[in-house]
């Protein structure tokens, strides 16, 4: 099971969730760390922290990660993530810059803060409860009984107003990080970008495989409290629009059939996490069929610019 606990950058800052994160898992007891902490893994992401463990019952797991925090735990977490923060991944540094470019504030991700223990254990009691919790089960479905899952609403979607998603894209460092991103306002926003990032990338490796090549450079999907953004590192491959009108069509035929399947949902627990609604198969089926070439020419030509002739 996973855990998904909603959890708020404070200040534009990701550092007291994150070492929330740290604290609410860690012991000095060593049962309780072999017990809990050793086998968790968890991560604090843009608005939210996820604890992933398979052999725990949810609600046993939950009440040790809600037990009162320790100094003693506080000052060695806070010493441990000084030195997490010291050598932020690349990946992690554009992340931070794509944040800042898209918003309108100056948001840090990588910064170590100097905070007293009072301020983490009232952002405890305030976050670490059910009503901000999404329980994830291990086939990856939402648990209606529990925490935030009871108060998941049913949404039909506005499949009339698709012309105005609300997407964005920029380059930096010489051309070679590209990003695509919504900061959505519904699901509607969410599986279009959806739908578009994969059918970019399925025409890239399409093509690839038609000039015998191997290597293609796909998305990293991230999303957040307030977007989903996908990157792409490296030179992006010109796309001709006739070629890709054409593949585009059959791409529908062939979505539409996985969507039966239940695949592309993977975002259902972030989407119900943030928006707190859900969909149908139906709905999103339906939702994809009115995804007209206008829209997907607009989205296109505004991330590949020239590119898309
Ligand atoms: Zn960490």
């Amino acid at each position: 099971m996973k855990l998904y606990i909603k959890t708020p950058f404070v200040n534009s800052n990701k550092f007291i969730p994150h070492l929330l994160e740290h604290c609410a898992l860690q012991s000095r007891d060593p049962s309780e760390y072999l017990k809990y902490s050793i086998l968790t893994s968890a991560s604090t992401r843009t608005g939210f922290s996820c604890f992933e463990r398979e052999d725990i019952l949810a609600q046993e797991f939950f009440d040790y990660l809600r037990m009162p925090l320790e100094e003693e735990i506080f000052n060695q977490e806070l010493l441990a993530i000084v030195k997490e923060l010291e050598k932020p991944s690349f990946g992690q540094k554009v992340y931070e810059k794509i944040l800042n470019q898209i918003s309108s504030e100056k948001i840090t991700t990588n910064k170590a803060q100097e905070i007293p223990l009072t301020q983490l254990q009232d952002y405890h009691n305030q976050r670490y409860q059910e009503e901000y919790t999404l329980l994830i089960d291990k086939d990856g479905k939402i648990d209606k009984n529990w925490g935030m899952g009871k108060q998941i609403k049913h949404q039909q979607l506005d499949i009339k107003n698709l012309t105005k998603v609300n997407c964005g894209s920029f380059s930096y460092r010489k051309e070679l990080q590209h990003f695509l991103w919504t900061k959505y306002s519904g699901i509607e926003d969410i599986f279009v970008l959806d739908y578009i990032g994969d059918l970019l990338e399925s025409y890239w490796i399409f093509d690839a495989s038609l000039h015998s090549k191997y290597f293609y450079s796909s998305f990293d999907w991230s999303f957040g409290d307030q977007y989903m953004i996908l990157s792409n590192s490296g030179t992006l491959e010109g796309i001709k629009k006739s070629d890709f009108f054409t593949f585009s069509s059959i791409f529908k035929e062939n979505y539409l059939r996985n969507l039966d399947y239940g695949w592309y949902r993977t975002w259902d627990s972030h989407i119900a996490l943030f928006i707190g609604l859900e969909t149908s198969i139906e709905e999103h089926k339906k939702l994809v069929r009115s995804i007209d070439n206008r829209l997907i020419e607009s989205i296109v030509s505004d991330f590949l610019g020239e590119k898309f002739f």
